[in-house]
């Protein structure tokens, strides 16, 4: 037993001379007096020694076990003085640092929708902001959707409070609100986030982008369906390249008559038919028409004095088919493989 204190005397009062840094010291020091360390395993093998020797093994033991602390502390303080020494000599060159630090840039999203205003600024096409939390009246009403009308069914809306303020479910509400002000003529649009109590999926967003523009003069200064047939085609041609094209079809919205969506060519099969316009060569991007006589009334413009277009397309929708991009989410959420991607 003797023997064997000894012996951990000697290697570790070696090893505790020779180390060189703290992470060493703590190395060693788990080693002599952790759980299962050196020290701790002698000392389990206290209980079989015969009673003659443990007198003299005690002490000694004690006395080895306090020399081994005391020259690791020892050490510990001829380390750091040490190391203290160094900083205090040692001459610092500042060099820039090596991470190199990355660019920012616009959001796919705002790209795209520069992209678009710049378009329709060349128009003439003033931009305007309507608010997100929005009246009723705005919203609805003036759109001939009064209160109770099925065709409320059509927009899942997120109510502020029942039957009176809401979260715009359609940039729409800022072209009612510019008839109100009845200054006339209006060549005017807006693109901003709208929302929607929908169930989120691949497709659908509680929130999302519209583009919209309105247009109104006076009845005979020519704003007829041929507007809204050249300003679709052009709004086609400018994202997608000279050969998109833009196809009618009715369809009803109640602000409108006649109401018409627009379709577009589909961009991958060029009217073939693929699996990303379900075979049909087309896909719908915007819901548009002449403005319905009944919104001019409640917005306080005579229906036969004045005439105008309106219509609305989804950004987003067209920026994931132009891009490949499978999922709606992505636009809202901050991952950064997207981000950097695009
Ligand atoms: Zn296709």
């Amino acid at each position: 037993m003797e023997e064997k204190i000894r012996q951990i005397q000697e290697e570790y009062s070696d090893k505790i001379k020779n180390a060189s840094s703290l992470k060493e010291l703590d190395k060693l020091f788990l080693a002599l007096f952790g759980k299962n360390g050196a020290i701790d395993s002698l000392s389990k093998e206290f209980p079989s020694l015969p009673a003659s020797e443990k007198h003299t093994i005690g002490p000694l033991f004690n006395k080895v076990k306090q020399e081994l602390e005391k020259a690791i502390a020892s050490k510990r303080e001829a380390v750091r003085e040490e190391s203290y020494q160094k900083l205090e000599s040692e001459e610092f060159t500042l060099q820039p640092s090596r991470l190199q630090a990355r660019k920012g840039h616009l959001h796919l999203a705002t790209q795209f929708k520069q992209e678009i205003i710049t378009l329709f600024e060349k128009l003439g096409f003033s931009q305007f902001d309507a608010p997100h939390i929005e009246l009723d009246k705005y919203n609805f009403e003036y759109l001939n959707i009064p209160a109770d009308h099925p065709s409320r069914d059509m927009w899942d809306t997120l109510w502020v409070e029942p039957g009176k303020l809401l979260l715009r479910t359609h940039t729409s509400n800022f072209w009612s609100r510019i008839m109100e002000k009845g200054k006339t003529p209006i060549r005017a649009m807006s693109f901003d986030r709208c929302f929607r109590y929908e169930a989120v999926d691949v497709r659908h967003s509680h929130t999302f982008n519209q583009f919209e523009i309105a247009v109104v003069g006076k009845m005979g200064e020519e704003i007829t369906m041929a507007n809204l047939r050249y300003l679709s085609d052009y709004l086609l041609k400018g994202l997608l390249g000279k050969e998109a094209k833009s196809r009618f079809r009715p369809k009803y919205y109640p602000f409108v008559e006649p109401g018409v969506g627009i379709d577009c060519l589909c961009v991958f099969c060029h009217g073939k038919g693929c699996k990303i316009c379900s075979g049909t060569g087309w896909f719908e991007v915007a819901g548009s028409g002449m403005i319905h006589p009944n919104v001019f009334k409640a917005t306080g413009l005579d229906p036969k004095k004045y005439t105008g277009l309106a219509w609305g397309f989804g950004p987003d929708r067209m920026l994931m088919l132009k891009h490949g991009i499978e999922d709606i989410r992505f636009f809202l959420e901050g991952d950064l493989d997207f981000l950097q991607k695009y």
